[in-house]
């Protein structure tokens, strides 16, 4: 039997390890199952190499609790262990890097490590007072059995072991029983073993559960990988009961050796900026969600797996924040994207078209965001047409790089409108997310001889003689001096007047909208910045234009302006009002 204390400090090493590691407590269950894994690794790397003798191990790791004995325990059987080398992985090596990780995190409040410093074996006095290990090297011989307190005092003694391979339990220190709990225990495991390579079983009581996919769906090639297999892992991964409306599965391997699946779900609001899910695997070990950085900003809706396996483990959240690695990755990923979307547009219209109303904003929006990306893709940004369809911009400029494009952002209440640009064989796009009108002004941004006209922003003037009297007959029932009134043709049957508001105004107006800037709207009132372009065709308007002074015209003008008014927007309480009263007189 041997004895012995871990030297250097060993009162402050298991305080300090739970100090540092309490907000990431979790991760003692990555950490004993990673050295599980490994060890199987290595037993069937020796064999390969025709090191050991190939015993036909039907490899696997289980996890058990025992809420009575207050043990977890954890089983392998892999390479295992020989006294000596107990000595010099355990006992030497590990408590080293236990020693250098202390050294390097004593004075800082860093409290977001993640990794391990060859301390990982130590990790358990997180949850343990006291790890006991049986073990026996695939060498034969024989077994040892090793007990370390939270003290840091350990003992090794020779034990009988068959096989090969490593049982460690953790006697789980009094305010962690909470681990003891099945669910509790499933729960974790789930979220840092879920692709480890070798099968995990939990036991509980008489039944065994897998808790891992040992062949992680990102590990393998995208040729071999089937839709419904994407969406199954998707729904898993993310908890969500929807098929996601994007995927894209990145192999890379030079420059950059990473490799990750990224989805666009299917989210009913569009985009909204939150954090990244992003989840980050080193070899299929978890490491961490949520990376800044890792994700790129502008793809910061969308979600993923990346796998790193040039990323060092033991890392810091902070450190992968502002890794130059990391950022070279994440600019990968945007163009990959980028290229994805072009593709499916060039070669895969009609599926892209499908779920596109739901996904154009995300990518509206990674255009938007990023300059490089938006080069490369928003000539593949589609738009709704009002009478059916898709076109991309350039499309609806019959490719032509400059032009005036119509739109709608709200095909029902500019019913009237649209059907003037019908009539004319004027197409029109719908742009009816908050983001399409910013996605407008960015492309203008990136054309100038292309703008953005909303089919209700003004309409092509007539000259006709003598219309004073009838533009001041309109100021007077609209009550305002300064009132813009403009002419056009919209032929006989056309409605006697609409209401225009230029471009710009209306861009100006919804801005002060956004900050809440406006006064609310003066009722009878229309704001200056509105026209009221009459139309010459309409014989209501031929006769006022006749004579503007007859009885009656004042009630007719009003009926046309307030007729006018309703094509374009609700009428207020008291337009309603004295829209009814000039109804019931004038017919
Ligand atoms: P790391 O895994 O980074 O080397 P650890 O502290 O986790 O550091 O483990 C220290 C060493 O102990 C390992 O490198 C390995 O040699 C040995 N070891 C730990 N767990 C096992 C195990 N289950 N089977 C065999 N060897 C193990």
């Amino acid at each position: 039997m041997a004895k012995g204390a871990l030297s250097v400090d060993t009162e402050h090493l298991f305080p300090i390890i739970k100090k540092w590691l309490y907000s990431e407590k979790d991760i003692f269950i990555r950490e004993v199952a990673s050295n599980a894994c490994d060890a199987i690794t290595k037993h069937k790397r020796l064999i390969s190499l025709g090191e050991a003798p190939d015993d036909e191990t039907a490899y696997r790791i289980t996890i058990k609790a025992d809420k009575d004995e207050r043990t977890i325990t954890v089983t392998d059987n892999g390479i295992g262990m020989n006294a000596e080398e107990v000595d010099r992985y355990i006992n030497n090596i590990a408590l080293s890097g236990a020693v250098e990780f202390i050294s390097k995190y004593e004075n800082e409040s860093n409290s977001g490590i993640i990794g391990h410093f060859g301390l990982g074996f130590y990790s358990m006095f997180i949850i343990a007072e006291k790890v006991e290990m049986f073990t026996r090297s695939y060498k034969g011989g024989d077994g040892v059995h090793w007990s370390c307190n939270s003290d840091g005092e350990f003992e090794s003694s020779i034990c009988e072991r068959d096989g090969h391979g490593t049982e460690i339990i953790m006697h789980v220190a009094d305010d962690e029983v909470a681990y003891l709990d099945n669910v509790k225990l499933r729960g974790v495991l789930e979220r840092y073993c879920a692709f480890m390579p070798y099968e995990i079983v939990l036991i509980e009581g008489d039944s065994e559960s897998v808790i891992n996919d040992t062949q992680p769906l990102w590990q393998r090639r995208p040729s071999d990988v089937t839709d419904e297999e994407y969406n199954e892992f998707y729904k898993k991964v993310f908890n969500d009961y929807e098929d996601p409306l994007f995927k894209l599965h990145i192999v890379a391997d030079y420059p950059l050796n990473f490799k990750g699946v990224l989805f666009i779900p299917k989210r009913k609001s569009g985009y909204d900026s939150t954090e990244s899910e992003l989840k980050l695997f080193y070899n299929s070990v978890f490491v961490a969600d949520n990376i800044k950085g890792a994700c790129p900003e502008h793809l910061v809706n969308f979600r993923g797996v990346l796998d790193c396996p040039e990323l060092p483990l033991n890392v810091s959240r902070s450190y992968l924040q502002n890794d130059a690695y990391v950022r070279k990755i994440a600019s990968h990923i945007s163009k990959k994207v980028a290229d994805k979307l072009n593709a499916m547009f060039n070669t895969d219209r009609e599926a892209l078209e499908k779920s596109w109303p739901d996904m154009k904003p995300y990518f509206e929006y990674a255009c938007m965001r990023d300059e490089k990306f938006g080069d490369s893709a928003r000539n593949s940004i589609m738009f709704e047409l009002a009478d059916g369809g898709y076109a991309t911009i350039s499309e609806y400029l019959d490719g032509k790089d400059e032009g005036t494009v119509y739109y709608t952002n709200d095909k029902d209440a500019q019913s009237y409108y649209l059907g003037i640009f019908a009539d004319k064989g004027t197409k029109v796009l719908v742009l009816d997310n908050i983001i399409d009108n910013s996605f407008a002004q960015y492309f203008e941004s990136k054309n100038e001889k292309i703008k953005f006209r909303r089919i209700d922003s003004g309409f092509e003037e007539s000259v006709a003689d003598n219309t004073e009297a009838l533009t001041s007959l309109f100021a007077s029932v609209i009550g305002r001096e300064d009132v813009n009134v403009s002419f056009t043709s919209l032929g006989e049957d056309g409605a006697a007047a609409l209401i225009s508001l230029s471009e710009e105004s209306r861009r100006f107006a919804d801005m002060m909208r956004m900050y809440n800037m406006n006064s609310g709207a003066e009722a009878f009132k229309m704001p200056n910045s509105e026209t009221l372009t009459v139309n010459l065709d309409n014989r209501i308007i031929k006769k006022l234009l006749e004579n503007p002074e007859s009885e009656g015209s004042a009630d007719i003008a009003k009926h046309v302006y307030l007729s006018a008014v309703l094509l374009s927007r609700t009428l207020t309480a008291e337009e309603a009002k004295e829209f009814v009263r000039l109804n019931n007189k004038l017919l």
